[in-house]
């Protein structure tokens, strides 16, 4: 820990931003950027007083413009800062704003880093209850340059209860702790699907893998969320879920944690 911090400047908050929790997973693939979205969402449905940002931190594949139905320019203020692009109500910053949704990114680590500097320092974030932060998957550059740029209040791990994602899940729990980051539970995704014919329930990534890494770890469930198409479609089509059917069993999670975050 002390070598990693070595020579390292102090973290500095984000003016104007009370809150910062980041979505993180070990995986791609596994609903890391869609709970992260009803996440925001949630809080913001749930406490209209509270204003509620995202910044999508994964510059290689920037899911957030997609899911709030977002798209660019972005433009800068008078005083040099980025302005979020705002939908829902919710403020939102992603370098799919200011690049091609085709063209891939082609950066090297020390680019990605300065530009995750420049969406949590230089946009005009402030004021702010909630910053959601979408991290890219794993636990490189990106992810150790947000833990020590800013103070992270809370970390959410979202895997699917597969044994190969769930390693990967215990992993990016354990660089929080690393980092001092406290790491507020895991979202265990796509845990079940039920046959929308005959309600045959069938546990396709297999079953209670979180809870299990859960005790392993002295980690909540914070939520379990199922395997469900009007997720993936609203996702898909930037209405999320927690937007298009705030009742929905599939949501119901989603909102209990964000009430007891
Ligand atoms: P990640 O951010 O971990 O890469 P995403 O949130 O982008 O994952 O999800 C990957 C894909 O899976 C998206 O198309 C999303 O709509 C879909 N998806 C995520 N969670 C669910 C779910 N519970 N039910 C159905 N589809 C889901």
């Amino acid at each position: 820990k002390a070598k990693m911090a070595k020579g390292l400047p102090k973290k500095a908050p984000i003016d104007g931003v009370k809150n910062v929790i980041v979505v993180a997973s070990g995986k791609g693939g596994v609903g890391k950027s869609t709970t992260a979205v009803n996440l925001a969402l949630a809080l913001a449905v749930n406490d209209k007083a509270k204003s509620v940002g995202i910044l999508d931190s994964d510059v290689y594949g920037p899911s957030i413009p997609r899911m709030m139905n977002l798209k660019g320019p972005v433009y800068v203020n008078e005083q040099g800062l980025l302005q979020p692009l705002v939908n829902f109500g919710i403020k939102c910053m992603s370098m799919g704003f200011m690049t091609d949704e085709k063209s891939p990114i082609v950066w090297r680590g020390l680019m990605v880093m300065s530009a995750i500097q420049r969406m949590l320092k230089q946009v005009e974030w402030a004021p702010l209850d909630y910053l959601i932060v979408d991290m890219p998957p794993g636990t490189g550059d990106a992810q150790l340059t947000l833990a020590q740029t800013i103070p992270i209040d809370g970390a959410v791990i979202v895997s699917t209860p597969q044994d190969i994602a769930l390693l990967d899940a215990r992993k990016g729990a354990e660089m929080f702790r690393k980092v001092d980051v406290p790491v507020l539970g895991l979202v265990q995704n796509m845990s079940v699907y039920e046959c929308p014919k005959c309600g045959h329930r069938e546990h396709i990534f297999g079953q209670d893998g979180a809870s299990k890494l859960g005790e392993e770890m002295s980690l909540d469930i914070l939520a379990d969320i199922p395997l469900h198409l009007s997720i993936r479609e609203t996702s898909d089509s930037g209405q999320p879920i927690v937007m298009s059917d705030p009742q929905s069993p599939q949501v119901c999670g989603t909102l209990l944690f964000c009430l007891n975050a």
